[in-house]
């Protein structure tokens, strides 16, 4: 598994419901929380390492990883809030995003078991942010226009740069810079 940056062409598809979810997606699951914390990541979607099913996980911590294979949001909270997000896909690149507060998501985990969350604050901004990577969706799409291709522009201008911004397709552990920051903000995915 490699991590898809930003340009890949798979990052922008939809990814494909999990059926039937086999045991080979235990591993999976391992393989992707591992590459999750190599990349000292928050969460880590299907199609950022070019898997293009509907599967995520996520990191958050002070609890234990959590898979979510075939998710649904099922509700989401009147109230929106701002909060700064990075995705791996992206290294290097910040930007406040504003999402509903809280979420109800329905998925299976990893051993094909059904399950209901109630989700708030950095593990529910998490869980939407992983979600639109099923849908080929990116943080900075919700960006007003302006302002994401003053970000795209600062991600070109480092890729091509290069020096040690630039995030290895291999070797490089993408977002390494987020160490020690990753707590304060929403730092995927
Ligand atoms: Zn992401």
């Amino acid at each position: 598994m490699e991590i898809e940056l930003l340009g890949s062409g798979l990052l922008r598809q939809k990814a494909e419901p999990v059926q039937p979810i086999g045991h080979e997606y235990r591993k999976i699951a391992d393989d992707m929380i591992d590459m999750l914390h190599a990349g000292k990541g928050v969460g880590l979607a299907g199609p950022q390492v070019g898997l293009m099913k509907r599967i995520f996980v996520v990191h958050i911590e002070g609890s234990a990883p959590l898979v979510f294979i075939n998710p649904s949001i099922i509700g989401t909270s009147q109230e929106l809030t701002r909060y700064e997000e990075g995705c791996l896909s992206i290294p290097g690149i910040w930007a406040e995003i504003e999402r509903p507060a809280s979420v109800r998501i329905q998925a299976w985990n990893a051993q094909g078991k059904p399950f209901t969350l109630d989700a708030e604050g950095i593990l529910a901004r998490v869980i939407q942010h992983e979600n639109d990577h099923l849908e080929g969706v990116l943080f900075i799409d919700r960006l007003p226009e302006g302002k994401r291709n003053k970000v795209i522009a600062k991600y070109e201008r480092r890729a091509a740069g290069g020096g040690k911004a630039v995030p290895g397709k291999n070797g490089g552990v993408p977002g390494a810079e987020k160490t020690g920051r990753a707590a304060a903000r929403a730092g995927d995915s």
